[in-house]
């Protein structure tokens, strides 16, 4: 077997352990006779199994009883309307704009009511987070939103901005449960898994109970867009997708027994520090974001010549580290170095990163 060490930014690494359980419970599921993706979600095993997840994510975060728990469809993607829908009771909403996820979301929120961009970074390519501490929220907005970690650009929100009383609304794909959070600031924490959780498939949304409107805000929203059909049927509307929540469920106890978020976080810093002290050294490579605003999960670095960019990429693939390619919109390199990517791995990225340095600086 032959296993490399994957950078991507998602769908992302897994941690071993789990793909090993996985794969011994692949035929018979613990006396089942089956696995996990041929059995009815009504049945006892699967009900177990969601329940076990959603108990282990609650203790993992600290989520409070009056917040609900959905494992939804549709990616993240599909939440930028689920948003607008579900909460613009007034018809405004309040973006700041740190990325293309950011602005895809701002976008999809303008079909639904007035989306108001009152803070971006987009005039240096996203590369800092903005000061938030005294935005311009309108009076009327039914929430701010944002993107807490910049999957592409490799910036985090250290801070959380200044709602002024408005709920604060958060895509968290590519920093769930990469360090605790205080889940009572934010009225919905929402993200699609396939950064730091699991397979692609299932969106967690943790959304506070008088979020949940009776109705949508939005007329004629798609009866799985609203909320509250799925809070009402605990994530079992419909069919959810089963065998995702389940790799989902075992990565759970997988960070239960590496410690919980402060040790995952803990590990996460570390790991960072390895890269990023590497960048602020280096003849060769830089990073690309300002440093009070970098990110533990997703760094992206240039060396300034896209011929050698190009170049280390390729021969970074041939030595086993995989998918370092940045994304289209950036150029250069990206690192993701999420929850499951062992500090051994970011510590041969950067002995290689160091010879590529001596053989072409
Ligand atoms: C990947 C990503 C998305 C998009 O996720 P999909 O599940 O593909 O819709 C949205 N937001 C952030 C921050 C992401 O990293």
């Amino acid at each position: 077997m032959h296993r490399v060490y994957n950078f991507s930014a998602g769908p992302a690494v897994l941690p071993e352990e789990v793909l090993q359980e996985a794969a011994a419970e692949m035929l018979d599921y613990r006396g089942t006779g089956m696995s996990v993706m041929e059995m009815s979600h009504r049945s006892a095993a699967f009900e177990e199994i969601i329940q076990t997840a959603e108990a282990d994510l609650r203790a993992l975060m600290g989520i409070p009883d009056n917040y609900q728990v959905l494992f939804l469809q549709g990616g993240a993607s599909q939440q930028f309307a689920a948003i607008p829908m579900n909460l613009m009771r007034h018809g405004v909403a309040d973006y700041i704009v740190t990325g293309q996820w950011a602005k895809k979301a701002y976008q999809e929120a303008q079909k639904y009511g007035k989306a108001v961009k009152i803070a971006s970074s987009e005039d240096e390519t996203f590369s800092y987070i903005p000061d938030c501490s005294d935005l311009p929220i309108d009076e009327a907005a039914d929430y701010v939103y944002i993107c807490e970690n910049n999957t592409i650009y490799g910036t985090k929100f250290h801070t959380l901005p200044n709602t002024k009383g408005k709920p604060l609304v958060a895509d968290v794909s590519s920093c769930f449960l990469s360090e605790p959070m205080d889940v009572t600031k934010y009225a919905v924490i929402y993200g699609g898994v396939q950064k730091n959780i699991g397979p692609a498939g299932v969106v967690i949304a943790i959304i506070r109970d008088d979020m949940i409107p009776e109705t949508p805000a939005v007329e004629n929203t798609p009866t799985m867009l609203a909320w509250k059909t799925q809070a009402d049927a605990h994530s079992l509307y419909n069919t959810p997708p089963c065998y995702g929540i389940y790799i989902c469920g075992k990565v759970f106890q997988w960070i239960k027994k590496m410690g919980g978020l402060e040790a995952m976080q803990q590990r996460n810093i570390a790991k960072a520090k390895v890269l990023y002290d590497f960048l602020d050294e280096s003849r060769l490579f830089k990073g690309t974001v300002r440093r009070e605003d970098r990110s533990l999960m997703n760094v992206p670095f240039v060396t300034g010549d896209k011929a050698l960019d190009a170049k280390f990429v390729k021969e970074a693939a041939a030595a086993g580290f995989v998918n370092l390619k940045g994304h289209r919109t950036v150029g250069g390199m990206r690192a993701s170095i999420y929850n499951a990517m062992p500090i051994e791995g970011v510590e041969k990225l950067v002995e290689f990163m160091r010879k590529f340095e001596a053989d072409n600086a």
